[in-house]
């Protein structure tokens, strides 16, 4: 047998610097309260925004495609694994976003892996947003393209890089909703900046999917640029409640992908029951927009609340509601105290956020009651007082 002591070594030092995590387990489905590990907590840190994923018509959806389909796909998608019903999906999903077609691929983290490294390659540039998720991250390590990262939102940093490029393909990728900040990305200027530059303009709608647009239909809807954006993703596992993720743009696009992304190529299909959840979803969101209003003024309220306590949350604009405290030790400690109380808001440490950047995140559901949110404002005035987090004298 191998020596893995220098594991041992390595999670000692992570510990050391208070970066060390542990998964806890959720009894029961994503709702606003929910017992983990044994006592009842206000749940602030899923992104189940609209509450669909305890929904029973997509339980009901899943169970019947349970009983017609069986479980697994048994392939990938371009083996046997391609069922009526992920079609059907597919044409749904293009509809929802406005564009001519699009993809299933099985997480949101092999969408944004295999797009980045189908699209671009060897003489081509990626430009990219400093705080963009891990997967386009990690997209951008495995693509062959050089890689310019801009800070964050930063349209100077970002022509800058256009500007010196002399590339065979520019790609310009942002997160849709800065998923650790909760901020929007400003899609007109980086549209006008492509355009200006001959760039791709590539969106992750993996928490604006459901969440922004009159519709939910992401970002582009957002800013009334449905049509203009060339390559979409998103997840299903979010707002919309279920598990797996799409791409949405052209019907070349799709083709390419279904030949050459070997994300998308060498993976097993999404079960059909999981397709099934995500059609039952989207008619939800579609039928039922007061959702998204609830989820809105949810946030609204919340967001104030926080703010008049003195909390300083950020450029959070969206349902994700920060709140940036700096010290890892120091949110690890609110974090748990607000437990303790029974508010569950994770606390998000480097490297999730940039070195200095830990913070406190409350994700807000359309699920939650005033109540919910009045007990866990009062939470987090009493620890951010405990803790000098803010001053108390609000
Ligand atoms: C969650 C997330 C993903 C990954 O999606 P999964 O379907 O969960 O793999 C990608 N991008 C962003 C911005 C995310 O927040």
């Amino acid at each position: 047998m191998g020596d893995l002591a220098f594991l041992t070594t390595a999670l000692e030092a992570i510990k050391g610097r208070d970066l060390y995590r542990r998964l806890r387990s959720i009894q029961g489905a994503q709702t606003p309260r929910v017992r983990l590990e044994g006592r009842e907590v206000v749940l602030l840190c899923s992104n189940n925004y609209l509450g669909l994923a305890d929904h029973p018509a997509l339980q009901e959806a899943a169970i019947l495609a349970l009983e017609r389909y069986g479980c697994g796909a048994g392939a990938s998608r371009s083996v046997s694994g391609t069922t009526e019903l992920h079609k059907e999906l597919e044409e749904r999903i293009a509809r929802f976003k406005g564009c001519e077609a699009a993809l299933l691929m099985s997480t949101g983290y092999m969408a944004n892996i295999g797009l980045l490294t189908t699209l671009v390659g060897e003489g081509d540039l990626i430009v990219s947003d400093e705080l963009n998720h891990a997967s386009i991250v990690d997209g951008c390590r495995l693509a062959r393209a050089e890689v310019g990262v801009y800070r964050h939102r930063a349209m100077d940093s970002l022509e800058a890089l256009l500007k010196r490029s002399s590339h065979r393909r520019r790609l310009i990728v942002t997160d849709g909703v800065f998923s650790t900040e909760g901020a929007i990305a400003p899609l007109p200027e980086i549209r006008k900046l492509a355009d200006q530059y001959g760039a791709l303009v590539m969106v992750d709608d993996a928490h604006a999917t459901g969440v922004l647009g009159p519709k939910g239909q992401g970002t582009a809807e957002h800013f009334g640029m449905t049509g203009r954006i060339e390559i979409q993703m998103g997840t299903l596992g979010k707002a919309l409640g279920g598990f797996g993720a799409y791409v949405a743009g052209t019907q070349d696009l799709i083709d390419y992908l279904i030949n050459c992304c070997r994300t998308f190529m060498y993976t097993t299909a999404l079960p059909p029951a999981v397709a099934a959840m995500a059609l039952a979803a989207l008619e939800i969101q579609e039928k039922e927009p007061q959702r998204r209003t609830r989820l809105w003024e949810n946030t609204a309220y919340f967001r104030k609340g926080l703010r008049k306590l003195g909390f300083d949350t950020g450029k959070s604009e969206t349902p994700i509601c920060t709140v940036l405290i700096g010290d890892n030790a120091l949110t690890m400690e609110a974090d748990r105290r607000l437990m303790a109380r029974g508010v569950f808001a994770q606390g998000i440490r480097p490297p999730s956020v940039p070195p200095q950047g830990a913070r406190l995140r409350a994700t807000l559901m359309a699920t939650h009651t005033g109540e919910d949110l009045a007990y866990a404002l009062d939470c987090f005035q009493k620890v951010g007082e405990e803790l000098a987090l803010i001053s108390g004298e609000q």
